[in-house]
């Protein structure tokens, strides 16, 4: 059996991130970048399944410029087998991304797809669903749990207000939520070791896709700055703002 899981090189989740003062997009010059923490989770998945005896080989891919290269590495010291990482600009819009893995799902027949619920910097959450239907996949999204089961793989789903269980047959995507596991830290042999791992390098011309996107963001602009809180000294007081400043009572 084989797992391929999307990792995507975002900024850091602890970074305080800054709009351009030109609205054109986020100021991410010098900032510290990381893997999308739902891919973290995709990449944990897919070891553990490894580590079970359920799975053979763990195929990282990543799409995006030279320096995915890092994040592909961390795939690798966490236990992925491979790297592919597909060379394209940094904004490779959701269904450009979504062709170049249906692509891949072309020439790898996967057995299984993992891919984070949503990248941190963008907030799509489409690119799971975007693959599946491309390729003509089942889909868990949001998935809390994934057990592997005689060729099918049963998702326990977070939905509003509670969990819903799916069962897919294999090849399916699924695409992971927060509690779906904690993702363990990649130790100094694993990091050295993962230095000799391969990674190939593709182009979307060399898998026949075409990355001019059919969406463009026209203004980036941070949220309203919230006003400082007062601390009233009695529940009088406090009815009293309720009543006449917030009027929500
Ligand atoms: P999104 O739909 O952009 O919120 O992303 C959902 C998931 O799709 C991410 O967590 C990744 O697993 C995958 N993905 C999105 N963009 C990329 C990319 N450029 N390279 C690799 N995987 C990606």
């Amino acid at each position: 059996m084989k797992i391929l899981v999307a990792v995507k090189r975002v900024v850091d989740a602890n970074v305080k991130v800054r709009v351009k003062s030109d609205g054109t997009g986020m100021e991410l010059a010098n900032a510290k970048m990381a893997m999308n923490p739902f891919c973290e989770i995709a990449v944990e998945q897919a070891v553990r399944m490894k580590e079970e005896g359920q799975a053979e080989e763990i195929v990282a891919v990543s799409v995006g410029p030279q320096v995915c290269q890092e994040q592909l590495r961390t795939a690798l010291a966490l236990g992925c087998d491979r790297g592919i990482l597909v060379t394209a600009d940094s904004d490779v819009a959701p269904l450009q991304v979504a062709r170049i893995l249906k692509a891949l799902l072309d020439r790898e027949n996967p057995d299984l797809v993992i891919l984070g619920k949503q990248s941190i910097d963008s907030d799509n959450n489409q690119v799971g669903q975007m693959l599946a239907a491309l390729a003509g996949m089942g889909q868990g999204t949001f998935a809390c749990k994934a057990e592997l089961d005689d060729g099918r793989i049963t998702v326990t789903r977070e939905i509003d207000g509670g969990e819903q269980t799916v069962s897919l047959k294999l090849p399916a995507v699924v695409t992971t939520d927060l509690r779906l596991n904690e993702p363990r830290y990649a130790s100094l042999p694993n990091i050295m070791k993962a230095k000799r791992k391969p990674i190939d390098e593709l182009t979307p011309v060399d898998l026949g896709v075409d990355t001019a996107s059919n969406l463009a963001t026209l203004r980036v602009s941070p949220p309203a700055e919230r006003e400082a809180g007062i601390i009233v000294e009695t529940v009088h007081d406090l009815v009293d703002k309720l009543k006449t400043d917030a009027r929500v009572i």
